[in-house]
């Protein structure tokens, strides 16, 4: 089928058409709702709308997951185990087998060799059909058996060995379904839709990646990729399927990946059109700063501070991501970035994702800023009564501030005196939805703060292209200079007596320990439990120490009181559960043990391990496991051994488990794309990048027709 190459004018009447019911029964279209089809009542349109399909042209867009090969019939001598097969063959013999489980075995031979069918259920009229003599077609798994090949409960029916029965034209589909939606119920939806297509002769579906994009890549069209992968013609290599390489697939799977990216490119453009209030400062209270911080900036920190204050002296709203390995010194810039804007007498804001991270940075740039007597305010979920209005109060009254907090910044009676500037946190726990709430906090008339957005989940550089697409990016690439790599070992739970003596060690020369609870529940309440009875036992087996405990279930005062102890050295050993794990600074803390390892993502684990090796002295992680340790686990644990390089752990993270652990909560939607595979198609995304910004300049009007096809309830781009 050609290309339809429309002007741009129509192609958006065309998209814009695609909203409306088909007017004309008679004739289904493509953008008419799935009841317009053949055999599909309410009942199993309910069932298609779970799939995310309501209209006619919504099922193209349903791909299969994978494919059966019943375009042939093989040889049962040829038949290898662990493979799915179509075969023919007479049945010799059948019997009822009383073992563990009662089975029918029904052996079947077809001249090349012969295996067994085994049922484990079956009917009284099933077992007559199967008698001796009968000649079955059977598709299923090939198994070994204890005796020979075996497939347990094929499908099969009988046919007449005299009138050979055809077999099936294309590979066959095996679509994503839901309870009560059948294969064969899907494979007719689709040969009815795939018809329609053939009529539609570019008119509803139309191909919105451009001749230029397409072709000098070697992909076909849409209509064509569409067709060839709801009926892939028997001579397709299942290979190429399986790896996503075959042509048709990588046409859809740019296409969804484009989707993805635009989605976010369109939010930066909208937000990029707002106004900002332009933050130039003059330097004073940043020169101020640094001449008392006690080391010099990195390189990294410079570079990054200066895009900054390119970014904050502009008349449009910075939105930049820091990106620093755990330990790179996110804080400093952070706070150079905040002084720029109370040096033009605004605002900053610094959200955090806990109260322990917020109080930390609260206590660091009180630490800091005191001195140059610049107020530090505070709001956490904990203030409570009078303190709480008078904080509010004077956050709405004080312009040259800086406002620390959880996400309690942004409930709906806080308002920013002038906010100038909002600083983001450990980006990976918040969503989008989130950022640009606090950005509509600090709103003012028509000025937008600025926004940071800081993260230590080092992101691989391809998965950032897609998931970060709405952000310029800083990248603290370079640790302070005194550092020590953290040597860790892996170890099995049971000689947790070994651990006890290297944690006394530890202590005695001065050093303090953190011992790290993790649970695979979800239940706080009973992670907190057993925070809490291993930090009894700690103390019973090591009397001379100085035990804290710090979880998520204490009662304020006492975590506060807990984690300042330890801080301040009050405390030699911190049993935490993974509270501890985003941002928290000690540097006197020198050995960490992580109980359960295997259960976390290495993302998580090497942000615990960084809460080690942030000074001179040389630190060590003692991961521990229970046995036994499946292999993937023994993979996991064994990069945590070798390399203390966040994004080099990203990577494998990414490759090992997917981008759903690294990407957290934000961005849900890239670790399930219909066809896309972020780790499988990474060498795609550059060319989606670039793909992108040339649709964004010459084909403007395709964009919201293409993110709508595969991302249709994903698109609340910010308003205003
Ligand atoms: P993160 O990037 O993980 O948030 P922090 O901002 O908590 O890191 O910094 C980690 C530690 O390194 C802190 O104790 C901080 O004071 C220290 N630090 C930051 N910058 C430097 C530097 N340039 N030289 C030496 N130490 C630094
Ligand atoms: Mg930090």
């Amino acid at each position: 089928m050609p290309l339809q190459v429309h002007a741009p004018g129509e192609e958006h009447s065309r998209v814009a058409m695609a909203d409306e019911p088909a007017a004309d029964a008679m004739s289904v279209g493509l953008a008419a709702p799935v009841t317009s089809l053949a055999g599909v009542g309410p009942k199993l349109a309910e069932r298609l709308r779970r799939l995310g399909v309501r209209r006619v042209a919504d099922l193209l867009f349903h791909l299969p997951l994978r494919y059966q090969d019943r375009t042939r019939v093989v040889p049962i001598g040829s038949l290898r185990p662990d493979t799915e097969a179509s075969i023919q063959g007479t049945v010799e013999i059948a019997h009822v087998q009383f073992g563990r489980r009662r089975s029918l075995m029904v052996r079947l031979a077809d001249g090349t060799g012969a295996l067994y069918l085994r049922f484990f259920h079956f009917s009284r009229t099933q077992q007559a059909t199967l008698a001796r003599g009968a000649v079955l077609r059977c598709y299923g798994d090939v198994r070994r058996g204890p005796h020979s090949l075996e497939m347990v409960h094929p499908e099969y029916r009988i046919v007449d060995a005299a009138a050979p029965a055809p077999v099936e034209e294309t590979l066959t589909p095996i679509y994503p379904t839901t309870e009560g939606l059948h294969q064969l119920t899907l494979r007719k939806l689709t040969t009815q839709v795939l018809a329609l297509l053939a009529r539609d002769s570019g008119g509803t579906l139309s191909d919105l990646l451009p001749p230029s994009l397409r072709v000098p890549m070697g992909l076909p069209t849409l209509a064509t990729s569409l067709r060839f992968l709801h009926r892939p013609p028997s001579d397709t290599r299942m290979g190429d399927l399986e790896a996503g390489s075959h042509p048709a697939q990588r046409r859809l799977i740019v296409e969804e990946l484009l989707a993805h990216r635009l989605s976010l490119r369109v939010l930066r453009q909208r937000l990029g059109r707002r106004r900002a209030p332009p933050l130039q400062g003059d330097g004073r209270l940043r020169a101020a700063f640094a001449r008392r911080l006690p080391y010099a900036l990195t390189a990294a920190q410079q570079r990054a501070s200066e895009e900054i204050a390119r970014d904050l002296a502009a008349d449009r709203p910075m939105l930049r991501l820091l990106q620093g390995d755990v330990g790179s010194g996110k804080t400093v810039v952070a706070a150079l970035a905040a002084l720029t804007a109370l040096e033009c007498g605004y605002q900053a804001a610094i959200m955090a994702p806990t109260e322990l991270l917020a109080e930390q940075h609260q206590r660091n740039l009180g630490h800091w800023l005191g001195p140059l007597r610049l107020p530090v305010l505070w709001l956490s979920g904990k203030l409570k009564g009078r303190n709480r209005s008078e904080m509010l109060a004077r956050i709405a009254a004080e312009p040259r501030a800086v406002v620390v907090g959880t996400h309690a910044l942004f409930q709906h009676d806080v308002s920013f005196a002038r906010l100038g500037l909002a600083i983001i946190d450990e980006q990976h726990r918040f969503g989008v939805d989130q950022r640009l709430a606090l950005a509509d906090k600090g709103r003012q008339g028509a000025e937008h703060p600025h926004q940071l957005i800081m993260t230590a989940t080092p992101i691989p550089r391809t998965l950032a292209m897609t998931a970060y697409a709405d952000l310029d990016t800083s990248v603290l690439d370079e640790l302070p200079p005194n550092r020590q790599p953290v040597s860790t070992v892996v170890i099995a739970d049971t000689r947790r007596d070994q651990i006890v003596a290297r944690i006394a060690e530890a202590i005695r020369v001065g050093r303090q320990v953190y011992w790290v609870c993790t649970l695979i529940e979800e239940s706080e309440t009973l992670q907190c439990q057993t925070a809490t009875d291993t930090a009894a036992a700690l103390a019973a087996a090591l009397p001379e120490v100085r035990v804290g405990l710090v979880h998520g279930r204490m009662k304020d005062g006492e975590r506060d009181a807990a984690m300042s102890d330890f801080a301040n050295a009050r405390i030699d050993l911190l049993v935490a559960t993974t509270v501890v794990e985003v941002g928290v600074d000690v540097p006197n803390a020198s050995l960490m043990i992580v109980e359960n390892a295997e259960r976390l993502g290495l993302a998580q684990l090497h942000q615990l391990r960084g809460r080690v090796g942030r000074s001179g002295v040389k630190s060590d992680c003692v991961l521990l496991y229970q046995a036994p340790l499946s292999a993937l686990a023994r993979e996991r644990l064994a990069v945590m051994r070798e390399t203390a390089d966040g994004f080099l752990i990203a990577q494998r993270d990414l490759e090992l488990r997917g981008p759903g652990e690294l990407l957290g909560s934000r961005q849900a939607g890239l670790a399930q794309m219909r066809i896309a595979d972020l780790v499988r198609d990474n060498e795609l995304l550059p060319f989606v990048a670039r793909a992108a910004e040339q649709l964004l300049a010459e084909h403007p009007e395709r964009v919201d027709a293409i993110v709508r096809r595969w991302l249709p309830d994903a698109l609340h781009y910010g308003s205003g």
